[in-house]
């Protein structure tokens, strides 16, 4: 785009005398008129302004202008990257003898020349849609018509311009009658082409109005927050062949981050996506481009989870809830960028308003359609792929770090062991070894530590970092399954004995860090709080979704509170190592225990009959959208072959308190703060699956008011459940560093001193968690419904025929 600036040559031309206007002159003047040297400058206004309060003088400022062409050069040039305008002023070969005369003419008048810094500029703004033979240098043909490469007539048609912005360079004189001119050349020419304009008009009307038919399109408006800042987007959605898919148009608008509206320049919606991992959920997909006045570009992204979890009772809440983030577009390297989250609903009276403003020739088919889908997903809830499809040599088995597996006799003569990797065995070790090791724990029966279908997990980081991993397996592991145990004989005697079997291994001055997850979390618990391993031999304690509380979701508690575990105890008889691959030889109380667990209320299904069963029993353990394919095939098939069930007693009675108890129900652990003299980190998954945010914020309260001399810290990692913690896709990036960091501090505080540190009032106020969900009237409901559905299973399960 050419810029054409008329050449106005601006001097000032001032004589020994300070003008009136000194005060402005001397302040403002001075910052913009350059001045050779400031020394010989200063002294000059003094005297001046001496002589001019002497009356002596009088002002006698001047103002010399010289008129004339440029090359007509300038450029205007906008940088999408950066989204700024950058202006190239034209050359202006006249102007070192433009200069020259004025200073000869000062000097004679024997004043001082002072030169603008603007040297050109225009009173009469020209250009800027400039008029041109082909499109390579100009915006419009000489006839005003608009150029259009995409366009067989190279023009976009009915589109003109006829204003000062045609004139492609500086005429020298008032260009008033130009413009006029060269309005009325392009008035003649738009009407000679009237006649055939209105053949095309009439013809792409018609074909557009065939295809508007075929087309729908709907408005929404949705309000909510982002960021915590209130934000409501009007969007046009236009659908067309493929009518659940379409574009998006209309504004957003957050006045918390733009002022003005910020328009939507490309957006894609997609009412029915689907994800392989989560057959049975339904997504709806917004994706929008949006520009502000300000010049900052946007991308909103909307997903609407639609979840056939319990009879649909979220149906409603899930369709009309956009969980959106907000990511700004920047390019500058340091530029903090801004990602926020939030989400946007639409109530009732705007889903009325956009089901009027529902338009288009397909609108039945298109109701119809999405109808269909939702159907589909809440009421005949049909899978829409399944994991049975996924084949395991998708699996990528790359090597994995060599260990050594000790074995360890306990005190009771049960035999456990520890798998050690040595980090010198780690071919991809970087930084110096770390003189204390790490001791893994997992949560029940499950395997989260070392995961070898996936292309990290925590054992691979931490070796990375230079620590030794050891990683128990206690008997709630399936080499070791027992048939006669409690969660209280995993830590005082499996834990206790794993401690000391380190000791020994290193030197009796070690100290191990601890990382545990769930049960393992209860376990190391019940070993510090009951007095079988000393503080003083753990460096750091690092939990996932359990403490010395734990805090169940309502639908958990529920099934927890309901006589569900003694049933099934009874069913499973004396062997009470639930097989649970269905390939296996099973018996037939199995089978039954198997058929109920397949019957619980959870909050996803999936297609694969183990997940089916493990999370009837357990309820989810992790969200499916959080973990790879592969992860879901290995921890079904290869990973949970059996499931010792003898320490469920146990553990409910630790669910039904809330805390940790001893195998007869007594609290005899909680009493016992002084012996947790230890750094922690609690962290949780905020979105709660099994256990709720609440475990880990009331064991960071109980540690900062008992043992106010350690560091304790609280993570709640957003999006994540319960187990998808260790092993999902996203771990190794947003969980896994709050556990190096945590360890990392507590190396570093060891060795150096530190004052003792003092938890302020406000840490130790047992207020209100932040991060405690909002269930809202819908807690009622829920809690009266799974209530129903438990009560049907058990009633299904009484009568059925066969029941030992
Ligand atoms: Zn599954």
């Amino acid at each position: 785009m050419m810029y054409q600036i008329m050449n106005n040559f601006f001097l000032s031309l001032q004589s020994a005398v300070i003008p009136t206007a000194y005060p402005s002159f001397l302040f403002k003047g001075v910052t913009t008129y350059g001045c050779q040297s400031i020394y010989w400058f200063l002294p000059r206004i003094i005297i001046d302004s001496l002589k001019h309060v002497l009356g002596l003088n009088r002002g006698q400022e001047m103002v010399l202008n010289a008129i004339g062409h440029d090359d007509s050069s300038g450029k205007l040039t906008f940088d999408k990257d950066t989204n700024r305008i950058f202006f190239q002023p034209p050359h202006d070969h006249l102007l070192p003898r433009k200069v020259e005369a004025f200073q000869k003419l000062a000097k004679k008048l024997g004043g001082v020349l002072f030169m603008s810094r603007y040297r050109s500029t225009s009173v009469h703004l020209l250009g800027g849609c400039t008029a041109s033979s082909d499109v390579s240098s100009g915006v419009c043909n000489p006839n005003g018509q608009v150029f259009d490469a995409k366009s067989p007539t190279g023009v976009h048609p009915g589109l003109y311009i006829c204003d000062a912005s045609i004139i492609p360079c500086s005429v020298g004189i008032n260009p008033c009658l130009t413009i006029a001119a060269a309005a009325e050349h392009v008035r003649r020419k738009l009407t000679e082409n009237k006649s055939s304009n209105q053949k095309q008009r009439f013809i792409s009307n018609y074909k557009m109005k065939k295809s508007c038919n075929l087309e729908v399109s709907v408005k929404e408006t949705m309000r909510g927050q982002v960021g915590g800042m209130l934000c409501a987007a009007y969007l046009k959605l236009r659908f067309k062949t493929q009518l659940l898919r379409g574009k998006v148009g209309g504004y957003v608008e957050c006045k918390g981050i733009e002022m003005d509206k910020m328009y939507i320049i490309h957006g894609e919606v997609d009412l029915c996506k689907t994800d392989i991992r989560t057959p049975y959920t339904q997504y709806m997909h917004y994706n929008l481009l949006i520009a502000a006045s300000s010049g900052s570009r946007y991308v909103l992204e909307g997903k609407k989870v639609m979840n056939p979890y319990l009879l649909a009772l979220y149906a409603w809440r899930e369709s009309t809830t956009l969980n959106v983030t907000l990511r700004k577009i920047t390019n500058n390297i340091g530029e903090k960028t801004l990602n926020l989250k939030g989400k946007l609903r639409f109530s009732l009276l705007e889903l009325l308003k956009s089901m009027r403003t529902l338009e288009g020739g397909n609108r039945s088919k298109f109701i119809f359609l999405l109808m269909q889908s939702l159907l589909r997903t809440y009421i005949l809830q049909v899978p829409r792929g399944s994991h049975a499809n996924f084949t395991p040599s998708e699996l990528v088995h790359g090597s994995y770090p060599n260990s050594t597996l000790h074995e360890i006799k306990t005190e009771v003569g049960f035999i456990i062991c520890c798998q050690l990797w040595k980090c010198s065995h780690s071919p991809q070790l970087q930084q110096e070894k770390k003189p204390y090791p790490i001791l893994l724990i997992n949560g029940y029966s499950t395997e989260s530590y070392c995961l070898p279908t996936e292309p990290n997990d925590l054992v691979r980081t931490l070796l990375k970092v230079g620590h030794d991993v050891w990683l128990l397996r206690t008997r709630l592991h399936l080499s070791n399954c027992s048939d006669h145990f409690s969660v209280e004989d995993i830590g005082k005697i499996d834990i206790a004995a794993a401690i000391n079997e380190i000791i020994t291994f290193y030197r009796e001055s070690v100290r191990v860090h601890i990382v545990a997850h769930c049960v393992g979390g209860l376990a190391i618990h019940i070993a510090l709080m009951g007095g079988h391993v000393s503080a003083r031999h753990i460096a750091s304690l690092s939990c996932t979704n359990s403490s010395m509380f734990f805090k169940l979701t309502t639908s958990s508690l529920l099934k927890m509170w309901l006589p569900l575990v003694p049933i099934s105890m009874a069913i499973i008889g004396q062997n009470k190592t639930l097989p649970l691959l269905q390939t296996s030889p099973t018996r037939f109380r199995h089978c039954l225990l198997k058929s109920i667990a397949r019957l619980i209320p959870r909050y996803e299904r999936c297609t694969c009959d183990e997940c089916e069963v493990f999370s009837g029993i357990f309820g989810n353990t992790f969200w499916h959208e959080n973990i790879t394919q592969s992860m879901h095939h290995w921890t079904n098939k290869e990973n949970i072959r059996r499931l010792p069930m003898a320490a469920f007693p146990h553990l409910r009675k630790i669910c039904n308190t809330g805390f940790i108890v001893d195998a007869r129900g007594n609290n005899s652990y909680l009493i016992h703060p002084e012996r947790m003299a230890l750094p922690t980190l609690y962290i949780s998954g905020g979105r709660s699956l099994l256990v709720t945010p609440e475990t880990s914020f009331l064991a960071n309260k109980y540690m900062k008011l008992h043992q106010p001399g350690y560091r304790h810290e609280r993570v709640v990692v957003d999006g994540f459940g319960h187990s998808d913690l260790l092993i999902g896709e996203k771990s190794e990036e947003e969980v896994f560093p709050h556990i190096l960091k945590h360890i990392a501090l507590a190396e570093e505080e060891r060795s150096s001193w530190r004052a003792p540190r003092e938890y302020t009032e406000e840490a130790l106020a047992w207020s209100d968690d932040p991060y405690k969900e909002d269930w809202g009237k819908f807690r009622g409901w829920i809690c009266i419904l799974i209530t129903v559905m438990l009560l049907v299973v058990l009633l299904k399960l009484l009568f059925l025929p066969g029941f030992p």
